[in-house]
C-alpha cells in the first residue's frame, strides 16, 4: 500500500470534477473485477485505488502508511485517448489538401515501412514514451495492416504495464501495396492477434476496419462476424470526416441507409465499437449511435488540421450517444491532452455550421479522462480516482510556467484553474506518470 498526499482531481459524475485542496490518494493491490475485460484472464494484478478524500479525513485511516508528499502539485487521474494512430507519429504536421490527399501522399507511404518488424518496435517504444510524457495513460490505437505492428505495440505496452487497445488494420481495396492486406489473411491475422493478446494483462483487441471505402463487402462481413465471436474486443473504425469520403462511401456501397449504416449493416456497431469523428451524420445516424450503445471519438485537432468539419456536440446532446475525446495523431497535431481540450473548446464554440455552444472546463477534462473511459466500456477502471479504479494518475504542476503559475495562482475557482491548464498546459504540466502505482 502507498499514500500520496497533494491537491486532488477526479470525477463524481459526467462533467462534474471534485477538487481537494489537500488530499489523500491511497493505492493498494487490487482484485480484478467485472468490469475488468470482460471474459479475459487478467494476468497482471493491477494495483487500484483504495480511498481518495480531503487528508484531515483519511490520514487518521492510514496513520501507519507514510506518504509522499506532492506540496503545490495536482494528482490527477491519466487522461484516455480514444483514437490515435501509432504508425503516424511521423506524419503529424503533413501538409496536404485534404483527408483523402493526405492519406496517399503521407500516410500509406509511412505505414508501408511498418512491414520491417525492427521499425514496428523502434516506433512503439517512442509512442508508448511519447503519450507518458504527455500524461496519456490509455489509448485506443490503430496499429497498420501488418500484423507485426501490433505484436510490437502490444510487447512495448505489456512491459510498461499500461491499459492499451489496439489491432490490425484491414485494408483489402483502394489502397497501394505495402499496405493492402489479403481478405482471407486478414480476417484469419486478426483471429490469431485477438488468441495471442486480448485480455492479457492490461490489453485488448480491437477488431479495426481502416474505414469502409477500403474494405470489401466480404472482409467487412468478416470482421462482423469476429466482432460477433469475440464480444469483449473493441472495434475501431472513421466515420463521416470529410465530405469527399461520405461522397465516396455512398457510391461505394449505394444500398447502405447512409455512411455510418454500413457498418451496422455488417454488425460492425455494438457496445465497445468507437467510430472516429462523426462529423457529418444526420439525426437517423446519431439515433443509431445510442440504440447500438456506439461511441464517437471527437478528434478536434484533427479535424480543424484537415479542415474536416466540425463535430455537433449540442447535435450529440440531444441524441444522447457517447463520446469521447482523441488525438487522432497523424492528422492531430500532437500527443497533448491540453491541446485537444482546447480544440475541443474551439469546435464546440464554432456557430456558423452548427449550434455554438460553451463546454466548460470540468466538460472538457471529463471528456478525456472518465468520459472517454466510459465511451470505452472502462468506467471505473481508468479514467478517475475513484476507489476501485486502476492507479494510473498523474502529477501535475500548475505552476510549470510563469504564465501558468501567474495565472493559477489568481484562479478564484476550480473551473478557472483549469481553464488556465487547458489553455496554457502541455507536457511541462506533466511532472509525473503513473502507471500501475509505478512510474
Ligand atoms: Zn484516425
Amino acid at each position: 500500500m502507498k499514500a500520496y498526499r497533494g491537491a486532488l482531481l477526479y470525477f463524481t459524475g459526467p462533467g462534474q470534477a471534485h477538487y481537494e485542496s489537500d488530499g489523500l490518494l491511497v493505492v493498494g493491490p487490487g482484485k480484478p473485477d467485472a468490469a475488468d475485460t470482460a471474459g479475459a484472464t487478467a494476468a497482471l494484478n493491477c494495483p487500484r485505488v483504495l480511498a481518495v478524500g480531503s487528508y484531515g479525513a483519511l490520514a487518521p485511516r492510514f496513520a501507519q502508511l507514510p506518504s509522499t508528499h506532492f506540496a503545490g502539485r495536482i494528482l490527477a487521474p491519466g487522461f484516455v485517448d480514444m483514437h490515435i494512430h501509432y504508425p503516424q507519429t511521423d506524419v503529424i504536421g503533413a501538409p496536404a489538401e485534404d483527408l483523402l490527399d493526405w492519406l496517399e501522399r503521407y500516410t500509406f507511404p509511412h505505414e508501408a515501412r511498418f512491414a520491417d518488424p525492427a521499425h514496428c518496435a523502434a516506433v512503439a517504444e517512442f509512442f508508448l514514451d511519447e503519450l507518458l510524457r504527455h500524461g496519456v495513460t490509455t489509448a485506443l490505437t490503430f496499429a497498420t495492416s501488418h500484423p507485426a505492428s501490433v505484436d510490437a505495440l502490444f510487447a512495448a505496452a505489456q512491459r510498461r504495464r499500461m491499459r492499451l487497445i489496439t489491432g490490425k488494420v484491414l485494408q483489402d481495396r483502394h489502397s497501394p501495396e505495402g499496405v493492402r492486406d489479403d481478405t482471407v489473411q486478414s480476417l484469419r491475422d486478426t483471429e490469431a492477434l485477438i488468441g495471442r493478446w486480448h485480455g492479457v494483462d492490461r490489453l485488448g483487441y480491437a477488431i479495426t476496419p481502416r474505414f469502409a471505402p477500403t474494405s470489401t463487402p466480404a472482409q467487412l462481413r468478416g470482421a462482423g462476424e469476429l466482432a460477433a465471436r469475440y464480444p469483449s474486443t473493441w472495434i475501431q473504425s472513421h466515420v463521416a470526416e470529410n465530405a469527399n469520403e461520405v461522397r465516396w462511401a455512398r457510391e461505394l456501397f449505394p444500398a447502405a441507409r447512409s455512411y455510418l449504416a454500413v457498418y451496422d449493416d455488417f454488425g460492425l456497431m455494438r457496445e465497445r465499437a468507437v467510430y472516429a469523428h462523426c462529423i457529418h451524420l444526420d439525426a437517423a445516424d446519431r439515433a443509431l449511435l445510442r440504440q447500438r450503445h456506439t461511441a464517437a471519438a471527437v478528434c478536434p485537432s484533427s479535424n480543424l488540421f484537415l479542415g474536416s468539419g466540425f463535430f455537433d456536440y449540442a447535435a450529440a446532446a440531444r441524441a444522447g450517444f457517447s463520446y469521447g475525446l482523441a488525438s487522432d495523431v497523424g492528422g492531430g497535431t500532437g500527443f497533448s491532452p491540453f491541446h485537444t481540450m482546447l480544440a475541443a473548446y474551439y469546435v464546440a464554440r464554432e456557430g456558423q455550421t452548427k449550434q455554438g455552444l460553451g463546454l466548460t472546463p470540468q466538460q472538457l477534462w471529463w471528456q478525456h479522462t472518465a468520459g472517454a473511459a466510459q465511451a470505452l466500456g472502462l468506467a471505473g477502471v481508468v479514467g478517475n480516482l475513484q476507489p476501485g479504479c486502476e492507479a494510473d494518475f498523474l502529477v501535475l504542476n500548475p505552476a510549470a510556467t510563469p504564465l501558468l503559475a501567474r495565472k493559477t495562482a489568481q484562479a478564484g475557482s476550480l473551473d478557472e484553474l483549469l481553464f488556465a491548464l487547458i489553455v496554457l498546459g502541455d507536457d511541462r504540466v506533466v511532472e509525473r506518470c503513473l502507471v500501475a502505482g509505478q512510474g
